[in-house]
């Protein structure tokens, strides 16, 4: 071998060298260890506080959802933004205070308004750093397809644009038969669903799917259940087996999708590294009785600003970053979820303003001192401030609100009615009395103050419709002619 080609078989091996160790890098840093987390968020429809196994039910088994709480934490003071289904997924998927954006209520079928393309929602966050996206379930954020999940940062979508009770002519439940409803794939309606009773099953098979072909990337899973919104359905599997009825079936059907989205994840080694979060959107809805939910031991239920409304069960895991088998009753809020994930993506925040706060200290449970907010706000209606939760404490400002007043609730899928309740200015300590029984505002009136110059920070900025206060950082939602 001459000392020119010697020269020539070192240049090759130098760059053969260089270029394994380049992969190697390569490789590691797109390991496991490496990538950022999946993010699997599995929201139900009017599930209740106390709806599940390890949330204190005991006529429904949910041993998949248990087996989450033990690998993971269960969160116990955890808030959604409003306890109504638009507002609460506004809030949820872009880190804004529903009013923020535009969002009230529960968007009808044939309304012309959404969340505006504008915003930014946890998706279209995670996409820049090469997250697979998708969506499948009740969207609740706008129907016309300006508005689809696929316009909002979503790769895919299936399922529901609305609640599973909308039809644009509400029918009477007590017929027992339900006109259709619009089941879409990306933006177009691919079947007029007059059965509800495979919508779990097949949500459940299209995020097995969306796991299976994205196991390479890192992917944010978004599954929102209609469930066990009314009127609720099982599937002939599940029909008959739990203790509690139609109810209690829909909820182990749920909980098995729950098991059929941990399966594929451990199928394809992604356990470890899934943050996967398990909540709801609002309270039960306590007038439909038997085919409602619980709200464990809390005050009232859905449409109010009680805690059955606002506080929903939560359970996180991701094996080595959340403790495992722990209960937090820290307060958070779904608001939280967006900063927090972007955090953890190595994700930039949304260009326009947004309310929520990175909480990963609390997630991770860090001894955390101090709160990173001061407060979280309740609010209703077309954006009515109606409580503001601080520390322990809870103050209510003066509203109608709605009860079943200790008569039950109604029966086989019909609703019973609602007394109108009057809530006065009222302040509830909530670790004393975590059913908001005894109203002491007589007795604090240094934290009746501190509250109530928490309120007026967010009013001056979210505004307050029953003190007819328009606030200066509040948006449009989108529009369509
Ligand atoms: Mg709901």
């Amino acid at each position: 071998m001459n000392s020119r080609s010697w020269s020539l078989g070192f240049r090759l091996r130098a760059v053969w060298a260089v270029l394994v160790l380049a992969g190697c890098w390569a490789d590691r840093s797109l390991g496991a260890e490496q990538r950022p987390p999946n993010v699997v968020l599995i929201y139900c429809d009017d599930l209740g506080w106390g709806d599940l196994g390890c949330f204190g039910a005991t006529k429904i088994r949910t041993p998949n959802i248990d087996r989450l709480a033990k690998q993971g934490t269960r969160f116990t003071s955890f808030y959604v933004a409003q306890a109504v289904c638009s507002a609460s997924r506004a809030a949820l998927l872009t880190g804004c205070y529903a009013n923020r954006v535009g969002i009230h209520g529960a968007l009808g079928p044939k309304q012309k308004i959404g969340l505006h393309p504008a915003e930014t929602t946890l998706a279209e966050v995670l996409k820049p750093r090469g997250y697979a996206t998708a969506m499948f379930g009740k969207w609740h954020l706008g129907r016309p397809k300006e508005f689809l999940p696929t316009r909002q940062g979503f790769d895919e979508y299936f399922g529901l644009p609305y609640s599973n009770d909308m039809w644009p002519n509400h029918p009477s439940a007590a017929k027992g038969t339900y006109p259709p409803l619009p089941l879409i794939e990306g933006d177009r309606v691919i079947e007029e669903m007059p059965d509800q009773s495979q919508l779990t099953r097949r949500y459940t098979e299209r995020a097995v799917s969306f796991i299976e072909r994205n196991s390479r990337s890192p992917f944010f899973l978004y599954l929102a259940h209609s469930m066990p919104h009314v009127p609720i359905f099982a599937s002939s599997r599940f029909s008959g087996r739990s203790r509690q009825g139609l109810y209690g079936d829909v909820i182990e059907e749920i909980d098995w999708s729950v098991g059929e989205v941990m399966q594929a994840l451990k199928r394809h080694r992604l356990e470890d590294n899934t943050l996967v979060i398990f909540t709801s959107d609002n309270g039960p809805w306590l007038s439909y009785g038997e085919h409602g939910g619980s709200a464990g031991p809390f005050r009232e239920g859905k449409g109010t600003s009680f805690e059955g409304g606002i506080r929903v069960p939560c359970v996180m895991r991701w094996p080595g970053h959340i403790p495992k088998a722990r209960t937090n009753d820290t307060p958070l809020m779904t608001i939280d979820l967006l900063p927090t994930v972007a955090r953890l993506a190595g994700a930039d925040l949304p260009p326009r303003k947004i309310d929520g706060l990175d909480v990963w200290p609390i997630l991770r449970g860090d001894r955390v001192t101090t709160h990173p907010h001061r407060a979280y706000y309740i609010y209703y209606n077309q954006g009515d401030l109606l409580a503001v939760r601080s520390g322990d404490w809870k103050l209510f400002f003066p509203h109608t609100s709605q009860t079943l007043a200790g008569k039950p609730g109604g029966t086989q899928g019909l609703p019973a009615p609602y007394q109108r309740l009057a809530v006065g200015t009222e302040l509830y300590n909530l670790r004393q009395d975590p059913a908001e029984r005894s109203n002491v505002i007589e007795q604090h009136p240094e934290v009746v103050a501190r509250l109530t110059a928490l309120a007026e920070e967010a009013r001056e900025e979210l505004g307050d419709q029953r003190l007819k206060r328009v606030g200066s950082g509040v948006r449009e939602p989108g529009r369509v002619e």
